[in-house]
């Protein structure tokens, strides 16, 4: 089997690669990324500490930043008064100039957004395309897209577009490999897109672009070292190590659905019993909050707001769900020994029964207490997948911010393609 090649964009890069070709454009594409990446880690520095904390001459860094400034990637902040000698001028990320499309491809419905690098949404759309195929699904997408973009890109430059989706992504060659939640198998997404949507674009799954989102956005602002739990409807994992997210040998890393967590003979669809696919998934969630006589139930969100409004069954349920799932938790803990477990999607809408999974953790992992006091909610308690599959966009644009601005698109050849 060929390996695949890690490209740019899925690597955090903190300075030049070093011993690795001697081509000037390669270096400047990698001292441009860092200066791009330090100063989104930290807004309001000046030139010269950027320079000094990166270890790259001054010049280089004026010169970097001057190139940053024009593309309306970076600006510069008001100086702070006072002081003697040539005033400091600190830099920021422009979160003005620029936009990002994000797209979540989903079952049934497809979220597209339109973010800056702050990771805000400025405008969105849901597109339905229930029991669609995929050719005529993305056609629809584009079109909300395009009328999306025309109503509300008002001339800013947009960077490209990260799209995800559930199931299985081979994110270097941009096919959904198998959703099955969609049934879509071996999509070409780029074929299908035929250029339409601003490029570049990157595909990639969920889960993934959750911990894209949490690293950039979320916990990532402390730790380089993590594992995310998305418990939604689709239940993965995604191991970020120092930085980088760990897609696994073939892409698939992250599996946890059928990792067994009860010794009820609750069948599950890959034929085993008891798997955390069949005991805590949003839809189990809502099964069983009718199998226990809650009134009105037909989907795991009923569940949650019954469950803020103080209903016992609905939070009994809930607990219960959060149980099963610190047992996964304390395994990939025990198995992977990160800095901290973050739990995304639903369970952090409920954050009155987190107690119940942490509890779990110290009880079933290894680890105990220690392991236990690992386990956070994730810091965006809005579950909102457009908003995540925006952010592997940013992260390229971080990654890489020249190669980006060398293949996004003008005005003039977007008029040019839609002609
Ligand atoms: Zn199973």
């Amino acid at each position: 089997m060929k390996r695949i090649v890690e490209l740019l964009g899925n690597e955090k890069k903190t300075g030049p690669r070093p011993g690795r070709g001697h081509r000037g454009d390669d270096l400047k594409r990698l001292n441009t990324a860092a200066v791009m990446k330090h100063v989104f880690d930290h807004p309001g520095l000046s030139r010269s500490e950027v320079a000094a904390q990166l270890g790259l001459s001054a010049a280089s860094v004026t010169a970097i930043a001057s190139t940053l400034l024009e593309a309306g990637l970076l600006r510069t902040m008001p100086s702070p008064s006072g002081g003697q000698g040539r005033p400091r001028v600190p830099l920021e990320v422009d979160n003005q100039s620029t936009l990002v499309m994000g797209i979540h491809l989903g079952p049934r419905t497809t979220g597209v957004v339109l973010m800056g690098l702050d990771g805000v949404e400025r405008a969105s759309v849901l597109v339905p395309h229930p029991g669609i195929d995929p050719v005529a699904s993305i056609e629809k997408i584009v079109l909300a897209a395009e009328a999306l973009l025309a109503e509300h890109a008002g001339g800013k430059l947009v960077l490209g577009t990260g799209i995800a989706t559930g199931g299985i992504v081979d994110r270097h060659a941009a096919v959904i490999i198998d959703n099955p939640g969609a049934g879509w198998q071996n999509v070409h997404v780029l074929d299908l897109l035929a250029g339409r949507l601003p490029g570049p674009v990157i595909v990639d799954n969920n889960a993934r672009a959750a911990a894209q989102s949490e690293l950039l956005y979320g916990h990532g602002q402390q730790s380089d070292d993590f594992v995310l739990m998305v418990i939604t409807e689709d239940l993965g994992a995604v191991l970020v190590d120092d930085g980088r997210i760990r897609a696994g040998y073939s892409q698939t890393a992250g599996q946890i659905a059928h990792l067994r967590v009860s010794d009820e003979q609750v069948p599950c669809a890959c034929g085993k019993f008891g798997c955390l696919a069949v005991m805590a998934s949003d839809v189990v969630l809502a099964k069983n909050a009718i199998a226990r006589g809650l009134k009105g139930v037909r989907h795991s969100d009923h569940v949650l707001e019954l469950a803020e409004a103080g209903n016992g069954i609905a939070l009994e349920v809930l607990a219960e769900r959060n149980r099963y799932v610190g047992r996964v938790a304390s395994q990939l803990i025990d198995i992977h020994d990160p800095e901290l477990l973050v739990i995304a999607g639903t369970p952090a809408e409920t954050p009155a029964v987190f107690a119940d999974l942490v509890a779990e953790v110290a009880r079933s992992a290894h680890g105990g207490a220690s392991a236990a006091g690992r386990v956070v909610l994730s810091s965006d308690h809005i579950f909102s997948l457009s908003l995540f599959a925006g952010s592997t966009l940013v992260d390229a644009v971080l990654s890489d911010p020249l190669g980006v601005i060398g293949n996004t698109w003008s005005e003039v050849e977007r008029e040019a393609v839609s002609h």
